[in-house]
């Protein structure tokens, strides 16, 4: 049986309590392996290793020497790219088409992409007049946090955690990772791939386990830790902001979303039915980012409507190994049960369903698995539960909008804003709806087409702070001015 240890000071540990949960495949619900659940002790470990570390060999390495280590990593993850394939699609269920494009070589390109950032990043200079005529000098100095505490979901579960874990080691920090209970492969694997480029240890550790009452709130309640940065659900991030304020603890934070994808009749509606396509169904709906809620203009209503679901119905579904197919199960039974209320939920609430809403026959073998249909849905009220809550499944509701001004209010009309998709061949129409959304990001005929020099994260409860680019070095690093007088 396989175990899933955490990886403290650089070597693989399993719990003192002899504490395990299970790790299963959401494509048939088959045993993937046994995962130790970190107690405190394990936490207290794996934060007092990375408060050491902070002061050993991984502190007195250049800058351009950490960035060398950060360049192996990432080519490390490359060279063993078919582990992390495998181990990611076990984990999630989702087609290798789709990790194989985007969840291991953005994973791996996270760790390039910071460096190279950091290392050109400039800080600030002024030079102060002083009435002894001398003068000062003012310089910015920035310094890694500290210890940093990563709290990751299990959607792109690698993708993700080095989304944070990337920047934070190229700032200098050490971080604790608490990798989502229903993924705990990758985070696993990257352990060894630390030990492989010689990342000092202590820098770089994972402990597993669930939120509440285990290793995620040992974690962010830990007074070592220094800051904390979170990617999950709303809800939790209220909780994990209640940990971090005591001892005004930084924070980041990437929440849920119900994010709008508008289509003008002037789109190309063949970009438009495929950007769609992607945004509501790619990964089984599990993308923050994803198109919940499409409102499109009259003229192009049905015919739009009819086309999506020809798309959907063109989706292949089945095992992640098949190349031929594009849409997996869901991340668990627990998850499939949350969707499956919310399909019964729109029928009650007056749902016409356009296409799926249940569950399809996978055959003997998969229908132990986390399947949903994908589904469209036409004719809800916009007072209906299921346009205002994030479902995370592969979902979406399509409703009419006659002009521009009611489209820019229906799509801000939400208590979420981190992303919004606009589908016009008009940029002037294009710059001004994106513009009025109350979002972080907005794509215009495109949809998860991330630069990672830009600005990522979410407005209102999406979100707190940016990470990506020059961003995220304000919340890993600490900016000290020093004032020189000449
Ligand atoms: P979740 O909030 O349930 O869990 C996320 C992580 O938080 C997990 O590791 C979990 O164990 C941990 N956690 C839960 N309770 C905790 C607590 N009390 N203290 C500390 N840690 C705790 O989210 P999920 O179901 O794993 O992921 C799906 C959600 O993530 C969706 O809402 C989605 O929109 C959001 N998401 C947002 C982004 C973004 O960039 N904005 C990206 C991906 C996913």
């Amino acid at each position: 049986m396989k175990e899933f240890k955490h990886f403290i000071n650089g070597e693989f540990t399993g719990s003192a309590s002899g504490k395990t949960f299970e790790n299963r495949n959401p494509v048939d619900n088959s045993l993937l392996g046994l995962v130790h659940e970190a107690g405190k002790t394990e936490v207290a470990a794996a934060v007092a290793a990375a408060k050491k570390a902070m002061h050993g060999p991984w502190a007195k390495l250049t800058q351009a020497a950490r960035i060398d280590m950060l360049n192996r990593v990432a080519d490390r993850i490359n060279e063993r790219f078919e582990e992390f394939l495998d181990a990611e699609c076990k984990d999630t269920g989702k087609p290798r088409k789709v990790a194989s494009h985007i969840d291991i070589p953005r994973g791996a390109a996270n760790f390039k992409a910071f460096s190279e950032t950091l290392a050109n990043h400039p800080t600030e200079s002024f030079k102060l007049d002083t009435p002894d005529g001398q003068g000062a000098l003012n310089y910015g100095h920035r310094k890694p946090k500290g210890v940093v505490a990563v709290i990751s979901p299990w959607n792109l579960p690698l993708l993700l955690m080095t989304f944070k874990v990337g920047p934070a080691l190229a700032c200098g920090n050490t971080v604790v990772i608490k990798p989502s209970e229903e993924t705990p492969a990758t985070a696993t694997l990257l352990g060894e791939v630390m030990n492989e480029c010689g990342v000092p240890a202590g820098v770089y550790n994972v402990v597993h386990g669930f939120g509440g009452d285990s290793a995620g709130a040992f974690l962010t309640a830990h007074p070592d830790v220094d800051a904390i940065t979170f990617t999950g659900e709303t809800r939790t991030g209220e909780v994990i902001m209640r940990a971090a304020s005591v001892g005004l603890r930084n924070i980041s934070m990437e929440c849920g979303g119900k994010n709008p994808g508008i289509v003008f009749s002037d789109c190309d509606m063949e970009k438009a039915i495929e950007g769609t396509m992607r945004s509501a169904f790619v990964n089984c709906g599990q993308v923050c980012l994803g198109t919940e809620r499409v409102y499109v203009e009259r003229p192009i209503y049905e015919v739009f409507v009819q086309r999506l679901k020809e798309g959907v119905a063109k989706l292949k579904l089945g095992r992640p190994e098949d190349p031929e197919v594009d849409f997996g199960p869901l991340v668990s039974l627990e998850h499939k049960e949350k969707v499956l209320s919310y399909y019964n939920l729109a029928v009650e609430e007056g749902a016409t369903v356009v296409i799926g809403g249940g569950v399809p026959d996978m055959g003997t073998e998969l229908n132990n698995g986390a399947w949903v249909e994908p589904t469209i849905w036409t004719d809800l009220a916009d007072d209906a539960r299921v346009i205002n809550e994030e479902i995370f499944g592969p979902c979406c509701h399509i409703r009419p909008f006659d002009t521009e001004a009611e489209v820019i209010a229906l799509a801000n009309d939400t208590t979420y804003g981190l992303a919004a998709t606009v589908w016009t061949e008009n940029t002037s129409r294009a710059t001004r709806v994106a513009e009025a959304m109350d979002v972080g990001l907005v794509w215009v005929n495109s949809w998860f087409l991330r630069d990672l020099r830009t600005a990522f994260g979410g407005a209102k409860q999406s979100g707190i702070g940016r990470e990506g680019g020059v961003h995220g070095l304000e919340f890993y690093t600490e900016l000290k001015n020093i004032c020189i007088k000449l």
